[in-house]
């Protein structure tokens, strides 16, 4: 949603819920851990009143432990946290967890995969970046196709339910390939709100794969 257009905001969301993507993407930025400020839980909590799919929040927050109650009240259903923010990231997890929503963590694009290996097993969701986050609209770093095959062979080993999703310079252009490579979840926003066609971009993109179960 942050290649949105806000001063149309319910037009934008209306336009999601009649298309065919599966959820809403939310990147809450606090201008401490990426250069950036974007919304909290106030303009969640006011998506999620229009809102008629998921709210999948992604927190790009330092301590973010402090506020996943709050992001779940505002009617977050998944919740991700960066490993970079989280020295006790097995906490963490459990923490989104126990107040009923799916558990994400994130990795920037130069965290190596291996910092997941011990906790694979109880993540719902890992979130590739593949920009560095901060802002939209950014280029695709295509080091993220390897990086998303060693995370789904890492996934398998552990028989963990985790979905793959990327995140930054998704779009047409690259989506087969990342889902080749073990995508489940792709993060459109530029390529999408930029679109003369939203709806088609969308249908377009989902095309490459038949959607999945939440
Ligand atoms: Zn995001």
């Amino acid at each position: 949603m942050l290649a949105a257009d806000f001063t149309r905001l319910a037009e934008e969301i209306d336009m999601v819920n009649r298309s065919e993507a599966d959820w809403f993407h939310l990147d809450v930025m606090d201008g401490r851990f990426v250069p950036n400020i974007t919304f909290g839980m106030f303009i969640i909590e006011a998506i999620g009143r229009l809102a008629r799919k998921p709210l999948d929040v992604h927190l790009m927050i330092v301590e973010p432990e402090k506020y996943i109650e709050s992001f779940r009240k505002a009617g977050a259903e998944v919740i991700t946290v960066h490993a970079e923010a989280c020295p006790h990231l097995h906490r963490t997890i459990h923490q989104i967890k126990e107040c009923g929503a799916k558990a994400g963590v994130a990795l920037n694009p130069h965290t190596p995969i291996q910092i997941l290996e011990n906790v694979i097993e109880h993540i719902d969701l890992v979130c590739i970046m593949s920009v560095n986050p901060g802002f939209g609209g950014q280029k695709f770093i295509y080091q993220t196709l390897p990086k998303v095959r060693q995370l789904k062979e890492m996934i398998d080993t552990y028989n963990s339910m985790a979905l793959i999703e990327i995140d930054g310079g998704v779009g047409l252009h690259n989506a087969e390939s990342l889902l080749q490579a073990g995508a489940d979840v792709l993060v459109a926003g530029s390529s999408v709100f930029a679109a003369s066609d939203p709806e088609a971009t969308i249908r377009q993109l989902k095309a490459f794969k038949a959607g999945f179960d939440f």
